[in-house]
Protein backbone atom coordinates (compact mmCIF):
# COMPACT_ATOMS: atom_id res chain seq x y z
CA UNK A 1 0.00 0.00 0.00
CA UNK A 2 1.44 3.30 -1.34
CA UNK A 3 0.52 6.63 0.77
CA UNK A 4 -0.64 10.07 -1.60
CA UNK A 5 2.94 11.01 -0.56
CA UNK A 6 4.57 8.20 -1.79
CA UNK A 7 5.76 6.57 1.32
CA UNK A 8 5.31 3.76 2.47
CA UNK A 9 2.41 2.99 4.91
CA UNK A 10 2.91 -0.39 5.63
CA UNK A 11 5.99 -2.18 5.79
CA UNK A 12 4.12 -6.01 5.17
CA UNK A 13 0.89 -6.33 2.80
CA UNK A 14 -0.38 -7.67 6.74
CA UNK A 15 -1.79 -4.19 7.47
CA UNK A 16 -3.04 -5.60 10.84
CA UNK A 17 0.80 -6.67 12.09
CA UNK A 18 1.97 -2.89 10.61
CA UNK A 19 -0.98 -0.54 11.54
CA UNK A 20 0.18 0.27 15.28
CA UNK A 21 2.48 3.57 14.47
CA UNK A 22 0.35 4.43 11.53
CA UNK A 23 -3.20 4.30 12.75
CA UNK A 24 -2.85 4.86 16.32
CA UNK A 25 -3.61 8.90 15.76
CA UNK A 26 -6.97 8.90 17.93
CA UNK A 27 -7.07 8.95 21.58
CA UNK A 28 -10.46 7.49 21.59
CA UNK A 29 -10.19 6.33 25.46
CA UNK A 30 -11.71 9.67 26.10
CA UNK A 31 -14.49 8.93 24.98
CA UNK A 32 -14.46 5.13 25.63
CA UNK A 33 -17.38 3.77 27.75
CA UNK A 34 -16.31 0.01 28.46
CA UNK A 35 -12.65 -0.75 28.84
CA UNK A 36 -11.90 -4.55 28.35
CA UNK A 37 -10.51 -6.15 31.50
CA UNK A 38 -8.08 -9.21 30.55
CA UNK A 39 -8.16 -12.25 33.27
CA UNK A 40 -4.07 -13.89 32.92
CA UNK A 41 -5.58 -17.23 34.70
CA UNK A 42 -7.86 -17.56 32.32
CA UNK A 43 -5.53 -16.49 28.42
CA UNK A 44 -3.92 -19.37 27.00
CA UNK A 45 -2.02 -16.72 25.38
CA UNK A 46 -3.44 -17.28 21.78
CA UNK A 47 -3.10 -13.41 20.25
CA UNK A 48 -6.48 -13.76 18.89
CA UNK A 49 -7.27 -10.41 21.19
CA UNK A 50 -4.32 -8.77 19.84
CA UNK A 51 -4.75 -9.93 15.90
CA UNK A 52 -8.67 -8.78 15.94
CA UNK A 53 -8.41 -5.80 18.00
CA UNK A 54 -9.50 -2.91 15.17
CA UNK A 55 -6.90 -0.30 15.97
CA UNK A 56 -4.25 -2.45 17.06
CA UNK A 57 -3.97 -1.29 20.37
CA UNK A 58 -3.97 -4.71 22.07
CA UNK A 59 -0.32 -5.22 22.89
CA UNK A 60 2.05 -7.30 25.40
CA UNK A 61 1.51 -7.24 28.87
CA UNK A 62 4.46 -7.11 31.35
CA UNK A 63 5.51 -10.74 31.60
CA UNK A 64 6.05 -10.93 27.93
CA UNK A 65 3.31 -13.62 27.58
CA UNK A 66 -0.14 -12.26 28.04
CA UNK A 67 -1.80 -9.37 26.52
CA UNK A 68 -3.57 -5.99 28.06
CA UNK A 69 -4.74 -2.93 25.87
CA UNK A 70 -3.55 0.63 25.46
CA UNK A 71 -6.23 2.50 27.19
CA UNK A 72 -4.92 5.53 25.32
CA UNK A 73 -6.36 4.55 21.87
CA UNK A 74 -8.60 1.32 22.97
CA UNK A 75 -12.23 2.36 21.96
CA UNK A 76 -13.58 0.05 23.90
CA UNK A 77 -16.19 -1.75 21.16
CA UNK A 78 -15.37 -5.51 22.77
CA UNK A 79 -14.19 -7.26 19.72
CA UNK A 80 -11.16 -8.71 21.66
CA UNK A 81 -14.04 -9.58 24.65
CA UNK A 82 -15.98 -11.91 21.78
CA UNK A 83 -13.37 -13.22 19.57
CA UNK A 84 -11.66 -14.36 23.09
CA UNK A 85 -11.54 -18.22 22.85
CA UNK A 86 -11.08 -18.81 26.81
CA UNK A 87 -13.58 -15.79 27.82
CA UNK A 88 -10.85 -14.32 29.62
CA UNK A 89 -11.77 -10.62 28.69
CA UNK A 90 -14.30 -8.78 30.43
CA UNK A 91 -15.77 -5.37 29.13
CA UNK A 92 -16.50 -3.35 32.46
CA UNK A 93 -18.36 -0.10 32.58
CA UNK A 94 -15.22 2.98 32.47
CA UNK A 95 -17.48 4.05 34.69
CA UNK A 96 -16.06 1.66 37.54
CA UNK A 97 -12.50 3.44 36.93
CA UNK A 98 -14.13 6.53 37.82
CA UNK A 99 -11.38 7.34 39.82
CA UNK A 100 -8.52 7.04 36.80
CA UNK A 101 -10.46 9.85 34.79
CA UNK A 102 -9.17 13.21 34.68
CA UNK A 103 -10.63 15.92 37.01
S1 LIG B 1 -12.23 -3.20 23.21
FE1 LIG B 1 -11.90 -3.00 20.96
S2 LIG B 1 -10.37 -1.36 20.76
FE2 LIG B 1 -10.31 -2.05 22.91
S3 LIG B 1 -8.69 -3.60 22.98
FE3 LIG B 1 -10.64 -4.68 22.62
S4 LIG B 1 -10.81 -4.89 20.39
FE4 LIG B 1 -9.26 -3.31 20.83
S1 LIG C 1 -7.76 -13.93 22.93
FE1 LIG C 1 -8.10 -14.41 25.11
S2 LIG C 1 -6.96 -16.31 25.48
FE2 LIG C 1 -6.19 -15.43 23.54
S3 LIG C 1 -4.42 -14.14 24.15
FE3 LIG C 1 -6.22 -12.80 24.13
S4 LIG C 1 -6.97 -12.83 26.28
FE4 LIG C 1 -5.60 -14.59 26.02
Amino acid sequence: MVAPDDQELFETEASWSDAHGALLCLHTGDWRTERPVFDNDKCNACGFCYIYCPPQCVVDDEDGIHYKADLDYCKGCGVCARECPKGAITMAPEGDYSDACPA
